[in-house]
């Protein structure tokens, strides 16, 4: 279970996420998350995250120029290679860490986009919570990533009622 966000807008939802979601509103709020550090250009602005960044665009390019050099859709090798480069995106995107305050900020932007989207903030929430029974397991890729507990629920219950009664708008900046 994991997603990031890499460079170019790239974003990835591995396969895990849809598995411990409850409903579609869970698996938009992973996705409007990592739209979230997009919107916010949070990778730009860590040293860390721009190495791995390249090392994923470095992945990317290598798939393209496969794809390029065999010409046709649905060969076999392009196929596995496809699926390698994916696997390969995914396990760099995984490297992407950030910090606790663009971790919030994530959150904040998406709830703010699904408030705007119309969808169910309260049904969105309950990945959060899910999140939160897992994290004494290891298994699950998302903890090394992303926080999980009873802060960051509190913390979205805070920017929920916010959003809500500012009827979607964002904060003023200081
Ligand atoms: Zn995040």
């Amino acid at each position: 279970m994991n997603a990031g966000a890499g460079p170019n807008g790239l974003i990835v939802v591995n396969r895990g996420i849809v598995e411990y979601a409850a409903n579609e509103e869970e698996v938009c709020l992973v996705l409007a998350h990592e739209i979230g550090h997009q919107a916010a250009n949070h990778i730009a602005t860590s040293q860390r995250n721009k190495a791995a960044g390249a090392l994923v665009g470095a992945i990317l390019l290598g798939a393209l120029g496969a794809a390029a050099s065999y010409g046709s859709y649905g060969s076999p090798d392009l196929t596995r290679q496809a699926m390698e480069a994916g696997a390969d995106v995914g396990g760099a995107i995984g490297k992407i860490s950030f910090s606790k305050e663009q971790e919030r900020e994530a959150d904040y932007l998406a709830a703010v986009i699904l408030y705007r989207s119309d969808i169910d903030l309260d049904k969105a929430r309950g990945f959060l919570v899910t999140l939160a029974r897992a994290s004494g397991r290891k298994e699950t890729g998302m903890l090394d990533t992303h926080p999980a507990g009873p802060e960051r629920i509190a913390g979205w219950d805070r920017a929920v009622a916010e959003i809500r009664a500012a009827n979607g708008g964002l904060p003023q900046r200081a």
